[in-house]
């Protein structure tokens, strides 16, 4: 797009067909083929099948934890986790994240204690944890890791362990990331990931809880499979978590691309910091507490003060060029149902997620987007902030139309 006009001002769309943010791996036509029929040929679709257990192995090696328990999807293994962590009452937890982290509270029979975020990092406040601490009838702190990132979690166990309460992680967006040399995946009591298609590893859905503790797993392989596999031990309930057999293939294939795909990711992003390093306003967040990352996210904050165009305005530029970039998380949790009838309150008591809410944007990275798509999609930034008079002068006449 580089000379041209910015579609919504009337020029012709960057890009034909729509690019989306998601990682979206796909594996070679050949190999897909042969994994689907190694399916048919055992005829074993579902229940802890030799697909199935070859991934937990590959996971436990390559975490360096005792126990990866596959499940359906994320949200269920962390519903299945407060559930085995026997919690009660309220958990602590972020507002900035994606539905499916309170979501898996409230289906547990818990209320989250929503905790404001720390303004540079996106991450859960230690210092706020610590005050959300002394409120009675919380039984855990759910922390999540994002963008790649890790949250404060040698802060937040420090907290944890003086309240005797147990830490878990919503580690859904850092797969592959290390923190202290350490795989992401062995901390606190357990970690839970999401192998949807979105996400840097990929199952097409599905996820795993991470534990190293041998209690605790066997009552999530129990609440998995309802007491379908391994030594039954008393749960309160049971649920279907299980992993079939043809979402372990694609993650088996994701995982052995895993160094191809971070590589990857890695050549996007740094394309990403090259196009938009001398764009004022924005800020383009890099996973400052890891020691690697996945680059799951291309996460840009913007300041529409300096940048010219506020975060939604900048959002509808890229749109009218077919790049589906993402406002998450908004609105943010404490916004939608149940949350903002149970809380009124929270938009007051989060600051700072309030504010992220507003500012922050993906831009697309993994297997839709290459080097030049990139280049384009960053051109496209910089056009708008160009002509962010006249998109402005376009975005308030269509909003006059549409009132
Ligand atoms: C994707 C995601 C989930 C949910 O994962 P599913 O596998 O789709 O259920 C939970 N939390 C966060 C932060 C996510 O990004």
């Amino acid at each position: 797009m580089s000379e041209g006009t910015l579609a919504l001002l009337g020029g012709a769309p960057a890009f034909e067909s729509a690019v989306p943010v998601g990682q979206l791996y796909f594996p070679d036509w050949p190999d897909y083929v042969e994994a689907m029929r190694g399916i048919f040929v055992r005829q074993y679709y579902t229940n802890q099948g030799p697909l199935v257990r070859e991934l937990e192995s590959a996971l436990q090696e390559r975490l360096g934890v005792r126990h990866a328990i596959c499940v359906a999807n994320a949200t269920i293994g962390l519903m299945m986790a407060a559930d085995a962590l026997g919690l009660r009452g309220r958990v602590i937890t972020s507002a900035f994240s994606f539905i499916a982290t309170s979501q898996s509270l409230t289906w547990a029979g818990l209320d989250p204690l929503f905790c404001d975020v720390d303004a540079s990092s996106h991450h859960l406040d230690p210092d706020r944890v610590e005050h959300a601490l002394r409120q009675e009838d919380v039984s855990a702190v759910l922390a999540v890791n994002l963008w790649g990132d890790v949250c404060d979690h040698e802060a937040l166990s420090r907290l944890a362990a003086r309240r005797g309460v147990p830490l878990y992680f919503d580690s859904a967006h850092a797969f592959g990331c290390e923190a202290g040399a350490r795989a992401v995946g062995g901390f606190g009591a357990l970690e839970v990931f999401s192998f949807h298609a979105t996400k840097v590893l990929s199952a097409a859905e599905g996820g795993c809880v991470c534990t190293n503790d041998d209690m605790l797993a066997a009552r999530l392989r129990n609440i998995r499979s309802s007491y379908g596999a391994g030594a039954p031990v008393h749960v309160r309930r049971t649920a279907n978590g299980r992993m079939s057999e043809a979402q372990a293939a694609i993650a088996l294939m994701s995982l052995k691309g895993f160094p191809s795909i971070l590589e990857r990711n890695r050549a996007l992003f740094a394309a990403y910091e090259a196009g938009l390093q001398s764009v004022q306003g924005l800020r383009l967040l890099r996973p400052a507490a890891v020691n690697r990352t996945n680059y799951q996210y291309v996460v840009c904050e913007i300041d529409a003060g300096v940048f010219g165009l506020d975060r939604d305005q900048l959002h509808a530029v890229l749109r009218a060029e077919n790049i589906l970039a993402r406002r998450y998380f908004y609105p943010g949790i404490h916004r939608c149902m149940p949350y903002r009838e149970q809380f009124p309150s929270a938009p007051a008591d989060l600051p700072v997620t309030e504010v992220l809410c507003s500012r922050v944007l993906q831009l697309p990275i993994g297997q839709a987007v290459d080097e030049a798509a990139v280049a384009r999609i960053t051109a496209v930034v910089r056009a708008a902030q160009t002509n962010a008079q006249l998109v402005r002068a376009v975005l308030a006449g269509q909003g006059e139309v549409h009132a």
